[in-house]
């Protein structure tokens, strides 16, 4: 277990302090918060079905129900080195079917280095660099690619599409990752070409500071349009959530196999507009 200053305390002076009577959470698996830049990329990869190879962040959440996107996480940088390794060893069984997604600290951190090897070495592998403009399962650092130093003082900014586009990758896109019609639509079309390219998601972490003040839109269901297909609840946004109607309900809908309702928290929504554009039925709605 972990060892706080109670245990210490209580180690040292044999004295318990109890500061609240512990008591009994409904399991909450982890999850990707809402409006996080990386939950589009990881949703179009789904929908695509193509082999994973991830790293370490807060995106190794993708790997997880429903998103399960993710299907390899060996170690910190080893993202672009093992889908060049799976390609080559594949060869052309492998060509479309193989993508590396890394963080852009670990990016810089230990992934160029393997995208070096990738041109190199003449693969075709394809890398999704996840540029939330900070650094953030370790709580928010600064990073190469933010122009701040650790200290908070003004420095270079590393421009990760000349970076990439100076190794010799010349196939390199920028999206916007909370478009995931565009964003499914460009990894589609870097992976149907036979030569090394790197796609950038750029949008900034929902929990920066700025990200947080910045005024955003607010969405909701519209409850008399929604049909209860569940694909909005496929993005695992913790700002949706589900609410059973009864037989007499659904029929009264006109639709007697409807089982519930998608609903949108608006404490918890951060108006990314993902839903919106997941839903067929226009039932995710902004609010006027
Ligand atoms: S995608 Fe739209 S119609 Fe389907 S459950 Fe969600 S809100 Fe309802
Ligand atoms: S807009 Fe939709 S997907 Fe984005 S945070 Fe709000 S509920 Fe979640």
């Amino acid at each position: 277990g972990e060892l706080d200053q109670y245990k210490i305390k209580k180690a040292i002076t044999g004295k318990e302090k109890k500061l609240f009577e512990s008591i009994e959470l409904p399991p909450r698996p982890p999850a990707m918060c809402p409006g996080c830049p990386h939950r589009g990329i990881f949703y179009s990869l789904s929908r695509l079905k193509v082999f994973v190879s991830g790293d370490i962040g807060c995106y190794t959440l993708g790997a997880l129900k429903p998103l399960s996107a993710m299907d390899t996480c060996v170690c910190m940088g080893a993202s672009i080195g093992n889908a060049h390794g799976i390609e080559k060893a594949l060869g052309k069984e492998a060509q479309g079917r193989v993508v590396a997604v890394i963080g852009d600290s670990t990016f810089l951190h230990s992934g160029i280095t393997g995208i070096i090897n990738v041109v190199y070495n003449r693969g075709t592998s394809t890398v999704i660099i996840l540029d939330n403009r900070t650094t953030a399962m370790t709580g928010h650092q600064e990073n190469p690619a933010t122009g701040k130093t650790a200290m908070g003082e003004d420095t270079v900014e590393i421009d990760l599409e000349r970076l990439c586009k100076a190794i010799g990758i010349e196939r390199v896109r920028v999206v916007n990752p909370h478009r995931i019609d565009e964003t499914e639509r460009i990894i589609k079309e870097e992976l149907s070409v036979e030569a090394p390219s790197v796609i950038i998601s750029k949008a900034p972490c929902a929990l920066l500071p700025e990200e947080r003040r910045r005024k955003k839109p607010l969405y909701f269901v519209d409850s008399e349009a929604c049909t209860g297909c569940r694909s909005c609840l496929r993005l695992a946004c913790p700002a949706i959530s589900w609410k059973g109607i009864s037989e007499e309900e659904a029929k009264r809908r006109g639709r007697p196999k409807q089982r519930g309702i998608s609903v949108i928290s608006e404490v918890l929504c951060t108006g990314c507009g993902e839903c919106e554009i997941v839903c067929k039925f226009d039932a995710i709605k902004e609010v006027k």
